[in-house]
C-alpha cells in the first residue's frame, strides 16, 4: 500500500476471520473499512474443522456456495 492518506471509517487490524467478517458486515452496512493485516495471504494457517454452529455465520456472510466448492459437509 502507498503511503498516501487513507480516508475510512472503520479500520479493523487484523484480516483473520473475525476480521474479515466484520468488515465485510461493515462495508455490506455502506462504511469505508480498511483491514490491515500484517501477513501475505493466502497464509499458513493449521485447521481441518468447522463445527456445525459456524453454518449459521457462514450463511449470514453469505458464504454457501464457498462451502459448497470446497466440499465441505453441512
Ligand atoms: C493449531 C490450531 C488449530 C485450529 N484448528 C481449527 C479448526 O480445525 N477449526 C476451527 O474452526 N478453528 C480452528 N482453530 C481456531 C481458529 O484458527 C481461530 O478460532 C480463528 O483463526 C480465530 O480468528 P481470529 O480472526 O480471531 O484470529 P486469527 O485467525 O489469529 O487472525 C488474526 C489476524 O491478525 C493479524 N494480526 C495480528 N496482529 C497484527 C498486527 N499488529 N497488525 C496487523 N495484523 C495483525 C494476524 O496476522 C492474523 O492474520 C485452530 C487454532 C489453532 C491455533
Amino acid at each position: 500500500m502507498s503511503q498516501e492518506n487513507v480516508v475510512c471509517d472503520v479500520l479493523i487490524v487484523g484480516g483473520g476471520p473475525a476480521g474479515s467478517a466484520a468488515a465485510a458486515q461493515l462495508a455490506r452496512q455502506g462504511r469505508r473499512v480498511l483491514v490491515a493485516e500484517r501477513q501475505r495471504f493466502p497464509r499458513f494457517h493449521i485447521g481441518e474443522s468447522l463445527l456445525p454452529a459456524s453454518n449459521v455465520l457462514f450463511q449470514r456472510l453469505g458464504l454457501e456456495s464457498f462451502q459448497t466448492l470446497e466440499g465441505s459437509q453441512t
